[in-house]
């Protein structure tokens, strides 16, 4: 291999679709770069990335899951964002320093933006997860103006080390912890405009984090899990009369925005979005 490389770095990462739209967005502008995924152990990241850092043809590289977490100490530097979020998901090189980054909340950003379509943010937004996409997600939502989330996690004590985490960045913020149980759960979710699924449940079980009764027309729900068609949770919320969008956009966007700072270039989005459905519809077969 001589020519220039991004890696996707996660294990297992053979049923990723970034590789497919990030090499389609190279590709439509004629840049020489190969995006490739590669299946790291966790015992092998560390020796991995010694590898990337002294390859100077290696121009960057995405981190999925279970690496986002581990990979930031491993790094020369961190941004803000990323420090801020404790999830790297973009790695993009200065001279021989590999610097961390988090493009994931940019992703979740865009993706409610194009939801709400130019309507106000609610004002209370309920987040069922507290793992990195949670946090992404949080990130995400106090820029954009959330007057008070609940986090509802499987293990309470992790959203309230989140929750103590979110007040300390933001004190300004009404926040708290709620535990995973269906009946609260389902009265958090009637009250807030917004509802956010941030775990991995329906990622390949269609299994649905929340029954219909949580869901209402004049809600917006964002399910970060994408799988091909309708998530089991989208579904749900849109017949009961909420708009609701799977993490479609959220991928997509983050992959723009690591596309951005990877090659200084604005991203080709329709060509990554074609790119995308292309292979989600070939990997649905
Ligand atoms: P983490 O491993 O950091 O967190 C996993 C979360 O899922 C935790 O809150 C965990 O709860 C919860 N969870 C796991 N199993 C269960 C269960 N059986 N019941 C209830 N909760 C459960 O993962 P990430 O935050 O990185 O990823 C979460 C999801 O977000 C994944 O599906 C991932 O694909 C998606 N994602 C999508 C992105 C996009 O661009 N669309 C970007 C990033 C992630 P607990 O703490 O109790 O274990």
């Amino acid at each position: 291999m001589s020519g220039r490389r991004i890696l996707l770095l996660g294990h297992p990462v053979e049923h990723s679709l970034s590789p497919a739209f990030q090499q389609a967005a190279f590709d439509s502008i004629g840049l020489p770069v190969t995006y490739e995924a590669m299946d790291v152990a966790p015992a092998d990241l560390a020796r991995v990335v010694a590898e990337l850092r002294a390859d100077p043809l290696v121009m960057g590289a995405n981190v999925t899951v279970p690496h986002k977490e581990k990979i930031a100490p491993l790094l020369d530097s961190l941004t803000d964002e990323a420090v801020q979020i404790g999830a790297v998901n973009t790695i993009t090189r200065a001279g021989s320093r590999l610097v961390g980054r988090n493009t994931d909340a940019a992703g979740f950003r865009g993706a409610l933006n194009g939801l709400l379509d130019g309507r106000r943010t609610p004002r209370h937004a309920l987040v069922l997860g507290a793992g990195g996409a949670a946090k992404a997600a949080i990130s995400a939502l106090v820029t954009a103006g959330v007057a008070q989330i609940s986090i509802a996690n499987r293990h309470l004590a992790r959203a309230e080390r989140l929750v103590a985490e979110v007040r300390k960045a933001s004190p300004h913020l009404t926040v708290r912890a709620a535990p995973w149980h269906e009946g609260l759960l389902i009265e958090e979710a009637q009250i807030a405009g917004l509802v956010v699924h941030a775990t991995t449940l329906g990622l390949s079980d269609g299994a649905l984090p929340l029954p219909a009764a949580a869901f209402r027309a004049g809600q917006f729900v964002i399910d970060v899990v994408y799988a091909p068609g309708e998530t089991a949770l989208v579904h749900t919320a849109r017949a009961a009369g909420a708009e609701a969008i799977d993490g479609r956009e959220m991928l997509l966007l983050q992959g723009a925005a690591a596309f951005e700072l990877w090659t200084g270039r604005p991203a080709p989005l329709e060509v990554m979005r074609a790119a995308f459905d292309a292979a989600a519809g070939h990997a649905q077969k």
